[in-house]
């Protein structure tokens, strides 16, 4: 089998196995979709290939362009999924994810002017994501603190033998 006469991925190109509609090497999809369901499985097939990528267990999938890739979907429904993955990724430290949510919401706000429930639902998400970054700025200013204090001791036991030998 001669994998370099068969289709490519139009981003990276990557070759592509007929059954697959996105590149597994970059996330790239293939075709656009044309109605929700379509959308759905497009995105079922992304997801794999994104967890994959999370994994390190695609063949050389690259995290970072599989999550810029990603099919942003029309379908409220889908939409809010996607920002709650994208969420769940964010909660496992995958800061890749973060432009991907802010992407997904800034449509849903688009999309929201014509469905009122959906803003409420973005909303929602907007504050969790808000919440889960002030908590890492917590921790990581948290841990800043614990490293000066580190830092801090050992000066001063530094200058306590200093002084006795003085
Ligand atoms: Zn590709």
């Amino acid at each position: 089998m001669d994998s370099l006469a068969g289709p490519k991925c139009g981003s990276c190109s990557a070759p592509l196995s007929a059954e697959w509609n996105v590149c597994r090497r970059c996330g790239m999809v293939q075709r656009q979709p044309s109605a929700a369901a379509e959308e759905r499985e497009l995105l079922h097939e992304w997801n794999m290939v994104a967890s994959w990528a999370v994994g390190a267990r695609g063949p050389d999938a690259d995290l970072q362009a599989v999550v810029r890739n990603g099919l942003l979907p029309n379908d409220p429904e889908l939409l809010v999924e996607e920002a709650e993955r994208c969420l769940r990724y964010l909660r496992e430290g995958q800061s890749q994810f973060q432009r991907r949510l802010e992407a997904l919401l800034t449509r849903a706000d688009l999309l929201a002017l014509k469905e009122p429930v959906l803003a409420r639902r973005a909303e929602v998400l907007r504050k969790a994501a808000q919440e889960l970054a002030a908590r890492d700025r917590r921790e990581t200013w948290g841990c800043l603190g614990g490293m000066l204090a580190g830092v801090g001791l050992i000066a001063g036991l530094i200058a306590l033998g200093i002084s006795r030998c003085g």
